[in-house]
């Protein structure tokens, strides 16, 4: 733990104003208080207030209150320390190494999560390194090329390369000193008990990146690039730092943009991602081969409070479309939803047609129960949540 005086010199540099409204919109509403949509519960009326005085926060509406360290923690769902570390950073503020000793259950385990995106790190590089370095990597590299991806995009997002060969990543990491059960713990790399040999999670595969909120690597995953395996794509199982139905990709990186324009766009997967930010749209998040989960949703109420589903005009994009919805009104969002012609997906849509074609489709997309009706003409199907 860190000393309490460093504690008290972290919170009297931060405003907790500004902490809070890199995450909500904040109204000013008397001469100390500000007052926003609660980012932590779904409600129409405002009943979240911010004290600049007292650098504390409360919500009427579900209960939740406390400082700028208490805020972190909820909103990004950190421990302590790292909600200190992360305002610490933002004021500038160096920290000491801080002293173990009591707490050890939960210092454990923050070191734990700490080597862990060490690992993580370590393994973008790796990826990162094999796309573009190496002979191998030439045929994700042409892959790439071929879906139009461009070397900015590849950067931002940090797509890399799995090798085929299957023990690469492994040696790798060894080389940087991790340990066996570290590796094993990431996911990255599987044991085999019968060969008793280890052995890459991602092999002959381009990989993604998965980012949470505050911008960490915390998961990874992985599109074959033959034509012949399957499935498509694969993802790393959850670990400590990754549980699936609470992120979203491309969120970390199109956050500012999503709160300037107040909608996202949700569509289904990387590839759909990325061409928009290609195409210079930038308010998008991608669920990535699951289904939309309420955690979800509350993570994009954080940011804005209308969303505009643009998913595959097949039947199982039409279905996934419907049961989003669901989920989003459930959440209190606006949600309005955009079909495209018959058999493109949004990655299709846009290499075919102009970024003005597909915001007349977006400006012009018809609220829920007439994206309803457009969905189901000649079927029988319920609405979401009914039986
Ligand atoms: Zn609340």
């Amino acid at each position: 733990m860190y000393p309490k005086h460093i504690i008290e010199q972290v919170l009297q540099s931060i405003d907790i104003v500004q902490v809070v409204s890199s995450y909500c919109e904040l109204k000013e509403s008397g001469t100390d208080r500000y007052r926003g949509l609660c980012p932590f519960h779904a409600e129409k009326t405002p009943s979240f207030f911010v004290s600049k005085s007292k650098q504390m926060f409360h919500c009427f509406g579900c209960g939740k209150g406390g400082d700028a360290i208490t805020f972190l923690q909820e909103i990004n769902g950190l421990t302590f320390t790292e909600a200190l570390e992360m305002l610490a950073e933002r004021a500038g503020i160096k920290l000491p190494k801080p002293t173990y000793g009591s707490g050890q259950g939960q210092t454990t385990q923050e070191d734990s999560k700490k080597q862990l995106y060490a690992l993580y790190s370590q393994a973008v590089n790796f990826y990162r390194n094999q796309l573009n370095n190496t002979l191998t990597g030439k045929i994700a590299q042409d892959y790439l090329k071929k879906r139009n991806i461009s070397p900015q995009i590849q950067n931002e997002f940090g797509l890399g390369y799995a090798p085929a060969d299957g023990e690469a990543l492994y040696r790798f990491l060894k080389s940087q000193g991790f340990s066996d059960a570290l590796i094993i713990r990431s996911g990255l790399v599987r044991q085999s008990y019968k060969e008793n040999k280890y052995y890459d999670f991602f092999r002959n595969r381009i990989i993604f990146p998965i980012r949470s909120i505050d911008g960490k690597v915390v998961s990874f995953g992985g599109r074959e690039i033959t034509g012949k395996e399957e499935p498509k794509y694969i993802n790393l199982p959850e670990t400590e730092l990754y549980k699936k139905s609470r992120i979203l990709y491309g969120l970390w990186e199109g956050k500012e943009t999503i709160r300037n324009k107040k909608y996202v766009v949700l569509v289904e997967g990387y590839m759909d991602l990325l061409r928009c930010f290609q195409c210079g749209i930038r308010n998008v998040v991608a669920t990535c081969g699951t289904a939309l989960t309420p955690d979800q949703a509350n993570l994009i109420r954080r940011f804005s409070s209308e969303v505009i589903i643009v998913y595959d005009a097949d039947p199982a994009g039409i279905n996934a479309a419907l049961r989003a919805t669901g989920i989003l009104l459930q959440a209190g969002l606006s949600t309005k939803g955009v079909v495209l012609p018959a058999g493109k997906d949004p990655d299709e849509f846009l290499q075919a047609h102009s970024v003005e074609e597909w915001n007349e489709l977006i400006e012009n997309a018809p609220r829920f129960f007439t994206f309803f009706i457009h969905l189901n003409k000649g079927k029988k199907i319920h609405p979401p949540g009914k039986p």
